[in-house]
């Protein structure tokens, strides 16, 4: 729109168009004036008549003027036709850009502003100029004045460019306003106009608000951004995504995102990643990506697909976080939850996912599987002599050699103690699970080395329990595999066994036995037995062991190897050994009472009640109750449990003998102990386990052990007791090597206190 329009429309008002019509008139009469007037005159003159002469003048002037009129008007419809036009243009580009237009007149001081400008600030469109006072009431507090400078540089011929304003909104709201300036000069070089475009900044400022508030997350958000075109080039990268991938921008511009690739997804990851993209718009989940230093790291992505008003993709942008650290300690946990701390093994709950598995697997293939339930002989004493390290340290290397030795897709299981479980998938015949466990049974046949020097060997049994035959749930499977185990250990361990009912039902006795015995205690069914312990060289009757005896009222005498394993594994031991304590200082007292001379009395402690109650607290009550004397009480303790209390045993051994009683060490020689050791601990006396004297004399090697120990233990200030002495050899053969006292057959059976009586 040239400035020739908008001058052509501000000169469109009333006073305007009556001053061209006297101005059209004058041009009009002075340019044919002379023509008219002597075309009237030859009329005249040829009508020679004064009053058509002046009635004639009258028309032609008239038509003239006429004339004249309607030659104005058309130029000035022709004129306005175009100002429309332009204006129309002008109004169509300006909405177009949603831009509104004023313009400041300033000889007349009035303002025109367009419909969109009005609309802009909620007004409806004045077709009518305005004093520009009005804008000026409309400004914020402080931009009048921005506003009039601005006028003024305008209208001094500078350049006054653009500015932000705020104006009043009709419903009173501020509505930025970015206004620009021109100024517009007439002929004689003055300006006369300044005229305006003035564009809603609302949006703009929003979305630069927005723009500025991303630019912020952007640059500290601690997850990596990357901001690709529509060819999925990367055209921008964050700080994180730097700090998390190790490239640096200028590294990874106009590269695709599959540098990071880490190689652990397949083509077909990556497709239908692509595919949520493109069909969805987005795609969400984990993925493995490469850190410019080759590390491989978890990152949790989201990938959006930017799509213009057109709907075409322009840009995709993905925004992912590192989640190693998240997924390490995840995973941490989800380990420690399937594992056993010590050997690494799955646990309860990852063999029993595990099983189940095998089983589905099982039932697919139409094939057998078997679980074995693995259980050390005698690990027990190991760690009783050892101590828990270095029973840990064993179980860890069964741990590794069955890893090491089994096939990748059997799964191996610690659950706790010395028990481990091996399912074995895919077997041709349940049977063949036998040939397994043979094998197991001579790999853990070995001389295992401790860290502590030690050289030990274990004997396993192995129960079998095999799917279908056997059971077909995971549970039936594993409690039939341990009723198996349990069979093979009767049968004096170092074997296997196949599940049959039969172990069921021995399983259900077992649990029987501990409820019944359970009973037996609160119902007094259990009773001191005493077997004498005689001078080897002179016979006399020195002291008597206490031995548990339950005599059951539908079953007999239960001898104890038939429930004291029951016993300790349920805690009744306890129990037990109160009872004994009891029974044995109460008969002991009557004993003396009653004028007998004095005997020691033995009593055994099992390793449960050493290793997990208050035996000194015990022992002092008891004592304190039955008024026995202490000297006369001799507690008889195993090797394996003074180990496995290590340094802290010496102290309980001291506080025991502080009480006055004596203190045995029991069946000497099974466990791993040595001699050397057993000088810390302060013992009286030492009780060679009958195995040892047994075989005397058919056994020489058994022989030379027996001197050894008898020697050994001298030497180091025990008194030496020989147990199982069954003959007369046996004795003559302790004497010969200065055994101190006997127990045995040769002199007595255990027998009931009564009988006792008639040995002193
Ligand atoms: P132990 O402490 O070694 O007890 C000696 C065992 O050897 C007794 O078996 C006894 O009857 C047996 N015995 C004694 N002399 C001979 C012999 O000449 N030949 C043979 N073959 N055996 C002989 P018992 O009474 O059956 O006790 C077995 C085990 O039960 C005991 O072995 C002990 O470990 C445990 N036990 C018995 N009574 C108690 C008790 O009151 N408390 C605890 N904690 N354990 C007990
Ligand atoms: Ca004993
Ligand atoms: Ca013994």
């Amino acid at each position: 729109m040239g400035w020739r329009g908008r001058l052509v429309s501000r000169i469109r008002t009333p006073l305007g168009i009556a001053l061209l019509f006297a101005a059209g008139s004058m041009a009009w009469i002075a340019i044919s004036g002379h023509v008219a007037l002597a075309f009237a005159n030859s009329l005249a003159s040829i009508a020679k008549a004064e009053l058509l002469k002046g009635g004639l003048y009258v028309f032609v002037t008239a038509s003239l003027l006429y004339g004249a009129l309607r030659s104005w008007q058309r130029a000035q419809h022709r004129h306005e036709a175009a100002v429309e036009a332009s204006e129309a243009r002008l109004n169509r580009v300006l909405t177009g850009s949603n831009d509104g237009w004023w313009e400041l007149d300033l000889e007349r001081d009035s303002l025109y502003c367009s419909p969109r400008w009005w609309s802009m600030l909620g007004y409806a469109p004045h077709k009518e100029p305005v004093p520009p006072a009005f804008m000026f009431g409309l400004l914020a507090a402080g931009e009048a004045q921005t506003l009039q400078t601005l006028l003024d540089a305008a209208r001094s011929g500078q350049e006054p460019g653009s500015r932000l304003l705020h104006l009043r909104h009709h419903d009173h709201h501020f509505v930025p306003v970015l206004t620009r300036f021109a100024a517009t000069r007439d002929a004689d070089g003055k300006v006369r106009l300044i005229s305006g475009t003035s564009t809603d900044m609302t949006l703009n400022e929003a979305t630069q608000r927005r723009l500025y508030q991303a630019a912020a997350v952007f640059d500290t958000t601690r997850e990596g951004i990357v901001v690709t075109d529509r060819d999925a080039r990367i055209i921008m990268v964050n700080r994180a995504f730097t700090e998390i991938s190790g490239y640096s921008e200028d590294e990874v511009l106009g590269q695709k995102p599959s540098i990071l690739n880490s190689g652990r997804h397949d083509e077909t990851f990556y497709a239908g990643m692509w595919q949520s993209v493109l069909a969805t718009g987005y795609w969400r989940g984990e993925i493995w990506n490469r850190r410019r230093n080759g590390e491989i790291y978890p990152e949790f992505l989201s990938i959006s697909a930017v799509r213009d008003e057109a709907g075409e993709i322009i840009n995709y942008v993905g925004v992912f976080a590192d989640v190693s650290e998240m997924k390490d300690s995840e995973r941490k946990l989800d380990y420690l939850a399937h594992h056993d701390a010590l050997t690494r093994l799955p646990n309860r709950l990852l063999l029993l996912s595990h099983l189940e598995q095998a089983i589905r697997g099982a039932q697919r293939d139409r094939c057998s599987m078997a679980v074995l339930m693995l259980d050390l002989d005698r690990f027990k004493d190991i760690n009783d002599s050892y101590g828990h390290i270095a029973g840990d340290e064993l179980l860890t290397q069964v741990a590794d050699c069955l890893r090491e030795r089994l096939r990748d897709t059997d799964t191996i299981a610690r659950m706790g103690g010395d028990e481990f479980f091996i399912v074995l998938e895919r077997l041709a015949h349940g049977e063949d699970a036998g040939q397994v466990a043979r094998e197991v049974i001579e790999w853990l046949d070995q001389q295992w080395v401790l860290s502590n020097g030690a050289r030990v060997r274990v004997s396993s049994s192995i129960g079998i329990s095999v799917y279908p035959d056997h059971g077909e749930t995971t549970t039936e499977l594993l409690q039939h595999a341990d009723a198996a185990m349990y069979l093979a250990k009767q049968e004096g361990g170092g074997c296997f066994r196949f599940f049959s009912e039969h172990l069921t039902r021995a399983a259900r006795e077992r649990i029987e036995l501990e409820n019944r015995l359970h009973q037996g205690i609160a119902r007094r069914e259990l009773c001191a037995f005493f077997q004498p312990q005689v001078d080897v060289a002179t016979g006399r009757l020195v002291g008597a062991e206490a031995l548990v005896r339950w005599i059951d009222p539908d079953y007999g005498i239960v001898p104890p190897d038939r429930f004291i394993p029951a016993a300790e594994r349920s805690g009744l031991i306890n129990d037990i050994g109160r009872l004994m304590l009891e029974e044995a200082c109460r008969i002991g007292k009557r004993w003396l009472d009653a004028g007998h001379p004095p005997l020691l009395l033995a009593v055994n402690v099992a390793p449960r009640q050493f290793l997990h109650s208050d035996v000194h607290a015990m022992v002092a009550e008891v004592l304190a109750e039955t008024g026995y004397p202490p000297e006369y009480l001799e507690l008889e303790l195993t090797e394996s449990a003074l180990m496995a209390r290590g340094d802290e045993a010496v102290a309980a051994l001291h506080g025991l003998r502080a009480l006055g009683v004596r203190l045995a060490i029991d069946d000497f020689g099974t466990g791993y102990s040595s001699l050397a050791y057993l000088k810390h601990f302060p013992l009286d006396v030492l009780k060679i386990d009958r195995s040892f004297i047994r075989d005397i004399p058919a056994q020489v090697d058994d022989m030379a052990i027996a001197a050894a120990i008898i020697s050994m233990g001298h030497t180091l200030g025990f008194k030496v007791l020989a147990e199982g002495v069954e003959t007369e050899e046996q004795r003559a053969f302790l004497e010969r090597h200065g055994c101190d006292i006997y127990q045995g057959y040769l002199k007595s059976k255990p027998v009931p206190p009564e009988e006792f009586e008639r040995l002193f």
